[in-house]
Order: C-alpha cells, then sequence, then structure tokens
C-alpha cells in the first residue's frame, strides 16, 4: 500500500531536511521525498500548510499500568503520547511493581503490544526497587531490550556507586538517565524555594539540592567517560554546568521539560497541586537560564515527563502529599513552539530535540528520522492550530496539568507508525485491547 503526504514542509534534522517536499510511504516504509511526487495508485493525504516530521521519540514518560491502572494504563498514556505527536515513548522503571528484572521488562513489552498504540521501550531501573543499594544486573536487562537505565525521582548517595554505574553503560552501551537531586537538601520542600515558598507558608526547594547532584555527577563523569544522560534541568546555574563541562569536552547529553522553560513560580499560586512538579516552577532568571540552554542548543532533548495522577491525589494542598508531577503529552508541542514564535530557538531544533537526538541517545535506529528505507514513524502537525485544555480533551486518565483553560498553539493532526495511520485529528484510529 502506498501513501503521498503532499504539500507539507518537512523537517528533517536527522538527514538536514527542510523544505516544500512531498512523501511517498510504501510498504510501511519511506520510499522517496521529493517535489511534485505523483503517483496513481497511492492514497494522497493533503498536508498543506502542515509541519511533517519523524515521529516523535519520548525519552521521558511515566506511563503507569500494572497496579497503578487509576493513574493511567498502557493504552490511555498511549493515546495521550500520539496526540502529543509522540509515536516511540521511552518508559521510566519506577512504576509498581519496578521494572528493574528481564521478566518485567518482557512484561512491559507483551502488555504494550496488547495495549499501546504507540512504540514503547522500556528503561530498567539502575538499582534493585530503586533503593539505591545493589545495582541490578545491566547486562541482562539491556539484553533483555532495556533501552536506558535510570532510578527517576532518586539518586545515588554514594558517589562511588556512580562511579560503578558509570563504569557499567560501557559495558551494556546503554546510558545511565540522571535525575539529579539530594534528597536530604531537599527536606519536605514542595515549591520553589525563596520568595513563593515564604509567600505560601511552605517549605522550598533550592536548586542547590539538585545543582551540587550534577556538578557532582558531571565530575565523575569527567573521570570515567561513560554513558550519561541528566534529565530535566532545572535552574539557570544547571545551564551554565552544562556549559562549563561541555567545554572541557565531557561526554553526556541532557533534557528540559517545557514546565521550566515555559512559565515561572507564579504559576503555583493559581494552580496549586496541579503546577506540584520536580523541578519545581522557579523565578524568571531560571526560566530564562533554560532558555538559554535551548539557543545556544546546550540541552539535546524536550521530553514531556508525563507523570499522571487521580484527580483524588491531586485534590489536597500542596503539602498533602509528596506526589510530584505533570501529565504532559499533548502540550509538549505547542509550548516548545511557543520557544520558536518568541525567537528563543529554531523549529529545526525543537524537531531535533524531540526527534533524531532522544533517538541517538536511546540507541533506537530507524526512529527520528525521515531516511529513506525507514519506517515510516511520521508526525504531522499544524503549528497554527489553537486549542484550548479541558480535562475531557486530553487522553490520559490524569489531569494534574496546570494549563487547563490556557489556549496552547499547535496541534498534531495526523499520525503514522509503520505507516499505518494511527491517529488523525486526534481520533484513535488503532484497534488495540482496551483495558478498563
Ligand atoms: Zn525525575
Amino acid at each position: 500500500m502506498k501513501i503521498l503526504l503532499k504539500g507539507g514542509r518537512i523537517i528533517d534534522p536527522a538527514n538536514h531536511l527542510d523544505g516544500l517536499l512531498d512523501l511517498m510511504i510504501e510498504d510501511g516504509k519511506i520510499a522517496a521525498i521529493g517535489p511534485n511526487l505523483d503517483s496513481t495508485d497511492a492514497v494522497v493525504e493533503d498536508v498543506t500548510g502542515k509541519i511533517v516530521a519523524p515521529g516523535f521519540v519520548e525519552m521521558h514518560a511515566h506511563m503507569r499500568d500494572f497496579e497503578e491502572k487509576e493513574r493511567d494504563t498502557f493504552y490511555t498514556a498511549s493515546c495521550s503520547a500520539i496526540c502529543g505527536g509522540f509515536t516511540s515513548v521511552g518508559i521510566m522503571p519506577n512504576s509498581t511493581p519496578v521494572v528493574d528484572t528481564p521478566e518485567m521488562i518482557y512484561e512491559v513489552k507483551k502488555r504494550a503490544a496488547e495495549s499501546a498504540v504507540t512504540r514503547i521501550y522500556p528503561f530498567a531501573a539502575v538499582t534493585v526497587g530503586r533503593k539505591g543499594e545493589k545495582i541490578v544486573d545491566m547486562k541482562a536487562l539491556a539484553d533483555a531490550g532495556a533501552v536506558a537505565f535510570s532510578d527517576d525521582g532518586n539518586s545515588f548517595k554514594e558517589a562511588t556507586m556512580m562511579r560503578e554505574i558509570l563504569k557499567q553503560t560501557k559495558l551494556v552501551n546503554r546510558v545511565v538517565d540522571l535525575h539529579c537531586e539530594d534528597k536530604q537538601y531537599t527536606g519536605k520542600g514542595v515549591v520553589n524555594a525563596g520568595k513563593l515558598a515564604e509567600e505560601l507558608g511552605l517549605p522550598g526547594i533550592s536548586s542547590v539540592s539538585e545543582d551540587i547532584e550534577m556538578a557532582r555527577n558531571l565530575i565523575i563523569q569527567e573521570e570515567i567517560q561513560g554513558h550519561m544522560h541528566i534529565a530535566h534541568l532545572g535552574s539557570q546555574r544547571s545551564v551554565e554546568l552544562v556549559r562549563f563541562f561541555r567545554q572541557r569536552g565531557v561526554p553526556f547529553t541532557c533534557e528540559v521539560i517545557p514546565h521550566q522553560f515555559s512559565r515561572t513560580e507564579e504559576i503555583v499560586k493559581e494552580k496549586g497541586t496541579r503546577a506540584k512538579v520536580k523541578p519545581p516552577f522557579r523565578g524568571k532568571e531560571d526560566m530564562e537560564g533554560i532558555q538559554l540552554g535551548l539557543r545556544d542548543h546546550l540541552v539535546d532533548v524536550i521530553a514531556s515527563d508525563h507523570c499522571p495522577y487521580t484527580d483524588e491525589e491531586i485534590s489536597g494542598g500542596l503539602d498533602a502529599t509528596n506526589l510530584f508531577g505533570i501529565a504532559g503529552f499533548e502540550t509538549t508541542l505547542p509550548l516548545a513552539l511557543d520557544m520558536v514564535r518568541k525567537g528563543v530557538v529554531d523549529l529545526n531544533y525543537v524537531i531535533a530535540c524531540l526527534t533524531i537526538n532522544p533517538a541517538r541517545i536511546l540507541r533506537l535506529e530507524n526512529r527520528g528520522t525521515l531516511s529513506i528505507g525507514a519506517d515510516a514513524d511520521i508526525t504531522v502537525f499544524d503549528p497554527d492550530q489553537e486549542w484550548v485544555v479541558t480535562r475531557e480533551c486530553l487522553h490520559s486518565k490524569g489531569s494534574n496539568t496546570p494549563y487547563i483553560g490556557d489556549t496552547m498553539r499547535g496541534k498534531v493532526v495526523l499520525s503514522l507508525i509503520g505507516g499505518e495511520v494511527v491517529c488523525r485529528d486526534w481520533k484513535i484510529l488503532k484497534q488495540v485491547e482496551k483495558p478498563e
């Protein structure tokens, strides 16, 4: 079967491609890209005025399922992902149960194959049970299909353990994805330390708690030269640390999530627990510092950090639970496009941060690219289409997003995976099992 995407602007940073071109799909693969392609036997999709990009690759998402189905299932979370443009999703292992054995990797892959509408790539925990005590069998987990390792939510107390983990990443050729945070330093903090915390009478989280941990890890990385990725930069200083260690030639990659570059802590006053996230929303200086990381191309990845909670779980005050996170697949693209419209960063770089960069970090061949012969995983979006965020329009079970009521600009209109149209105008067309 042939599908011809006609009249769109194709942006594929992996191949340095940006132009008004047509794209032909044949037997699930990208068959041709060029001007004025024609075919008598292809289904033609008119994508005039739209941007045609490789399917986005998510490398920081929490999908839940298993014993947390009330938060999300592979089905609901992947529906949300595909509507956000993500055709491949790497999922964090801090589910219940924790993904720290080959058996759990197989289980994730099996359940995802049955009920997810996107491709799913499991991460494995770095330590057994994410307890920070004993390193998992990284070789066995990588062999079973773990695309990366992370104890997201936790960090490693002992510097010597960090050193050992980095050594092992070289043996298995996978990244360790680091949530940098000194939990003792964070203490009971729930919002940004300083003015906001004082105003609300709540314990604060200083960016020191993240940055000291990040600096330590980068110093160890300078010695060991393993495979390291740093999740969700959270401060102006964290970006300057990236700049400093890059200048020293230390190899690593890093990511930002939309919350830290798009809004300041002011949002917490208005939205309460819906805006409770780690790293927390911070002041203007930190937000602009993160934007500088995008502008200067110091940041490699834009991820959603989709993290759903039930309405009940977020119904209390900011200090009622120790849950942090925002459900964010659908809002990631428009918030990133805001940065392009504000002149912070160029569109091609944003697309690279959503496609080829995370694909390379996760060692996913054939993903995040529109190379001829690659699987036809494609995201088509209208950069100017406006939509209002409502509880009803989001596909996740989680409504823990502070953007409810906001107008977003930029919407995914068509998604294909392996040449199959999976989603059109936010209607899911792929048939899978739908667990309750
Ligand atoms: Zn994290």
